[in-house]
């Protein structure tokens, strides 16, 4: 007999597996019934569809024997079974799902979360055992094979008896080492306990046959032991219980066992809905963005049933894009099992499903910013971005789901607030929203533009994300309170203190005419400023397009070379007020200079490149000597 080779990368992830420190070795036989479980599902699917085949239930089952003399474990389902191009290709390769490439970018990972995150979760028998056999009949196939291996260097696979359709694994359980406990996978307390607590909601009875002691007949005190079998699992899936009886373990342990993420979830949402569509829904908002989450592979979606059989495990129309982090499942029965992805986007019960649970996650993610501010935080921090996003995608189209759940740092507060808090501070005369853009806080705080509204007690909401101002320009206003960049052209402030800035404008419009002439087409105007008042310059915006977006969209690919209409402000209470009046009186290629050391100066500021910064550093040293 030839023995076959693994796949080159599957034996990588076999040695890591298999040396792996994993904590939780136990969860082997999760990865085992779950996989028969889903060979039941198939065979189940099948005969809904096809008549020649029956499903009688009692015939359907998933058995576990151990056998502690020999140190085996046998797993036996009468699922779909498969045939020797399965087993081949099945246990042979675990190069799918993504896994490698992950794998990749994270050699160093021991595997701990690998197992069983991306479908590998055949292998993790070898985390107890050293060698492990798969014998196998494929409904509708005539022959059975048998697939074997120890793990390491490889597999082989022969023609088996088994005569009847499904599979049946055995692991050799390892020997006890110092460290490690292997006898445990034996003993029939801890498989009780071990199927408990991670294959309870398993569709299919996980049968075992349990040693019980009961009185010897006539006699009170002599016991004699028995052998029973029992169901191990109680089998009602978890989406069809009462809120009211589950703990947050149990929605926990579902997470897990669905492999819908390896973190704590957030937040779980249960949704029994019993009106026109029925449906069952559970769904998770996860605590860490997932790994893939900004890759090409990452696909959004729900798994759908219909009456608990599985039909997708990816629904994408039933999660809009911001909320793709969302993991979980919907359960109907009024979907039809023969449904295709094309027929599915049609169908009028699933729009309506989606467009449920969309709202219901909203109000979710609102008492979730109520009750629990800090967690909220938390989830804003990783997908806050995705809400963003969500605001300005479509045309707006469903900015006002989401517009209570935005957050943005403030000014005053220093930290995240809302921008209904916003709002509700703002005073009578204040008319707008103020906020101001960069790349990160600090840097915002210490732009020349805002210094006068912070002085003046205005809050201001700091941008630092690409997508803020676009967000907002797509939101327009809150609460009929527009939005208004601290670089734009009209503050609606009042003036008390800068009520003579009108009047210098006009003064020493020769001036800026001068200065506007020396820029030239650099901006489009130069003024007196009503927002400084320690600094010398700053730049402003008249128009649209603003500076932090002339950044985003440049940057993009195949860009238009978008530019903001730029305004030069300087502050006349600055000292170099007077030396540019001066020099305009005096000495016309001084003032040149100056205008072109200012207009760099504010560039700079901003965050925007110098055209020429040889010729800047020039200017420079000429004012030096
Ligand atoms: P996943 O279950 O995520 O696909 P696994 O490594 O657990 O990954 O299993 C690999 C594949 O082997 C399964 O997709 C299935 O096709 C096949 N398989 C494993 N166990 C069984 C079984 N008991 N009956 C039928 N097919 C099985
Ligand atoms: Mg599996």
């Amino acid at each position: 007999m030839i023995k076959q080779e693994f796949k080159a990368e599957s034996k990588r992830l076999l040695e890591m597996m298999i040396n792996s420190i994993y904590s939780q070795k136990e969860i082997f036989l999760r990865e085992i019934i779950s996989n028969s479980s889903d060979a039941i599902d198939k065979i189940y699917y099948k005969a809904l569809t096809d008549d020649s085949l029956s499903f009688n239930k009692d015939s359907y089952y998933i058995k576990v024997v151990a056998d502690k003399k020999n140190r085996t474990l046998k797993i036996t389902d009468t699922g779909i079974g498969m045939t020797k191009e399965e087993l081949e290709h099945n246990l042979g390769t675990i190069a799918k799902s993504g896994s490698l490439a992950f794998k990749k970018d994270n050699e160093s990972k021991d595997g701990h979360d690998i197992i069983g995150q991306f479908g590998v979760g055949f292998y993790s028998a070898f985390m107890v055992a050293d060698a492990v056999t798969v014998s196998s009949k494929a409904l509708g196939s005539e022959d059975a094979y048998k697939w074997e291996s120890n793990g390491t260097d490889g597999y082989t696979i022969e023609s088996s008896d088994k005569d009847s359709v499904g599979t049946e694994i055995i692991l050799k359980i390892k020997e006890n080492t110092e460290e490690e406990n292997y006898d445990e996978f034996l003993e029939e307390y801890r498989l009780k306990a071990i199927i408990k607590k991670y294959s309870d909601f398993i569709r299919y009875p996980i049968k075992m046959d349990v040693t019980s002691s009961r009185p010897i007949e006539g006699s009170d005190n002599e016991f004699e032991d028995y052998q029973e079998e029992q169901v191990l699992n109680s089998m009602v899936p978890i989406w069809r219980k009462n809120k009211n009886e589950l703990t947050p373990e149990e929605y926990e342990n579902f997470y897990n066992e669905k492999h819908y993420g390896f973190d704590k979830p957030i937040k779980h949402i249960h949704i029994s809905v019993d009106g026109t569509v029925r449906y069952n829904a559970i769904l998770f908002i996860p605590e860490k963005i997932p790994f893939d989450y900004y890759s090409k592979e990452f696909e959004k979606g729900l798994e759908l049933y219909s009456s608990g059989v599985l039909i997708m495990d990816k629904c994408s129309d039933l999660l809009p894009d911001y909320f793709s982090f969302v993991k979980g499942m919907v359960d109907s029965e009024d979907l039809s099992l023969n449904i295709s992805r094309e027929i599915l986007q049609q169908d009028k019960q699933l729009k309506f499903i989606a467009k449920n649970i969309k709202n219901k996650i909203k109000r979710e993610l609102e008492s979730l910013l109520k009750d629990d501010r800090d967690k909220y935080e938390e989830f804003y921090q990783s997908f806050g971005r995705q809400l963003k996003f969500g605001v300005y995608n479509d045309f707006g189209q469903d900015k006002d789901v989401l517009k209570d759940l935005l957050m943005f740092y403030s000014s005053k507060e220093k930290k995240l607030v809302t921008l209904d808090e916003y709002v509700s501070r703002m005073s009578e005369d204040q008319k707008y929203i103020y906020y101001a853009t960069g790349e990160t806080n600090e840097r915002i705080e210490k732009l020349p533009q805002t210094e006068m509204l912070s002085e003046n007690g205005f809050e201001i909401l700091y941008f630092t994300d690409d997508i803020d101002e676009f967000a907002i320009k797509m939101l327009m206003n809150y609460q009929e309170k527009e939005f208004k960049s601290v670089s734009s052209g009209d503050l609606g402030i009042e003036e008390d203190s800068q009520g003579n800035t009108d009047s210098e404008q006009q003064e020493n419009k020769e001036l800026f005419d001068y200065m506007k002439d020396v820029l030239a087409d650099k901006v489009k105007a130069v003024k007196v400023s009503k927002r400084l008042k320690t600094h010398p310059v700053c730049l402003s915006t008249d128009g649209e397009v603003s500076i932090e977006m002339e950044k985003v969209l440049n940057a993009m690919p195949n860009n238009q070379n978008v530019k903001a209409d730029k305004v030069l402000e300087i502050n006349p209470n600055h000292e170099v007020f007077q030396s540019l009046k001066d020099s305009f009186e005096n000495d016309k290629e001084k003032l040149s200079l100056y205008t072109n050391l200012l207009y760099n100066q504010a560039l700079l500021i901003e965050g925007l490149p110098i055209q020429d910064p040889v010729e800047f550093t020039n200017d420079i040293c000429k004012v030096m000597v």
